[in-house]
């Protein structure tokens, strides 16, 4: 699908009670393989390793990772090879994700949780580098410098497509919303909500910025922008939205999901924008929102996640619109 993706005005019983217009950006219409806001997070991550003439892309994520099924994708399309560097056991290499990951060509190194740790340490990346000179290391879920104009490119979008007072959008690890910021520049609420149970109280090797304390979250868009904790107040990370951790979710809270998708025929999936959703609608049940307000949601994509969950059991597969299954080698 061509930029800017749609923006969508989406019809409840629940925003009309409450007088208010509720839109969202469909960036889960991207493309049909690449997840938003991992497509918007890579474009100039890849344009910077072509440019640069770089070999390959190394990365790292969990066995179901978004960011790693769309960098396999998106590698396999510009012939750059890539290795995905895997938190977990080689049985992994037959799940959804990662059939597909394979499928596309992309090399798996499994480690366990412990190496995995290290991830963003200077000196195994720096090890890591030595080990493969000519390769691009993005960080999990993509969230570096580059991502932050790609993702910023949505609130261009957005300005030219409708006013609002308040974006929301779920956060994992900080990269989407640090671009929202970067390109907002102050001009409206941002609201991220944590899908994650946050660390409390973790380091940071920021100390020289103003970062609020124990904020995991918080510390991590700051560190990817360090003007969002020294210019910026628009913005805040809700804790209390995660319903149980990172990827947890009840079969209520499935099941509201399902609910609204029904109602709307759009498609949230539980893990990233479905918990997005059940906050708005848990806000406005709260009154934080007054009359009249005007809310866009950030549709992220993520939908290749329902490959993993429905074959895991987790949700059931014909209550919600499961991709297909890459193709038996
Ligand atoms: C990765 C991901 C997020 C979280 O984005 P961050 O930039 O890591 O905060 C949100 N939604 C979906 C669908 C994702 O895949």
């Amino acid at each position: 699908m061509p930029l800017p993706s749609p923006l969508q005005k989406i019809d409840h019983p629940l925003f009309d009670h409450h007088k208010l217009t509720v839109m969202i950006k469909r960036d889960d219409l991207i493309h049909p393989t690449i997840s938003g806001n991992k497509w918007r997070k890579l474009k100039y991550n890849l344009e910077h390793a072509k440019v640069q003439g770089k070999k390959g892309i190394i990365s790292f994520g969990g066995a179901y990772s978004n960011h790693i099924h769309a960098l396999a994708f998106a590698c396999h399309q510009l012939n750059l090879p890539c290795i995905g560097i895997i938190r977990g056991e080689c049985h992994y290499a037959n799940n959804f994700t990662l059939r597909w990951a394979q499928h596309w060509q992309m090399q798996l190194t499994y480690v366990d949780r412990m190496t995995y740790r290290h991830r963003a340490d200077p000196n195994y990346l720096t090890l890591l580098q030595a080990q493969y000179p000519d390769y691009l290391i993005l960080p999990e879920g993509g969230s570096n410098a580059l991502a932050i104009p790609g993702v910023s490119e949505i609130i261009d979008e957005l300005n030219k497509q409708t006013t609002f007072d308040t974006l929301l959008t779920p956060v994992g690890s900080g990269g989407t919303l640090a671009g929202l910021i970067s390109g907002d520049n102050n001009l409206h609420q941002l609201l991220g909500i944590a899908v994650l149970k946050q660390g409390k109280g973790k380091e940071t090797d920021l100390d020289s910025v103003d970062i609020k304390p124990n904020d995991y979250l918080i510390n991590q868009v700051s560190v990817l922008l360090p003007k969002a904790a020294q210019e910026y107040d628009n913005w805040q990370v809700l804790p209390d939205f995660h319903r149980g951790g990172y990827a947890k979710f009840s079969e209520e809270d499935s099941q509201r999901v399902v609910a609204f998708n029904q109602d709307t025929g759009l498609n949230f999936e539980p893990v990233y924008s479905g918990k997005m959703l059940l906050a708005l609608v848990d806000l406005i049940k709260q009154g934080y929102f007054p009359q009249h307000h005007r809310i866009v949601l950030l549709h992220t994509g993520g939908l290749q996640g329902l490959g993993g969950l429905s074959e895991r059991k987790r949700i059931n597969a014909q209550q919600w619109q499961v991709p297909p299954d890459a193709p038996k080698v």
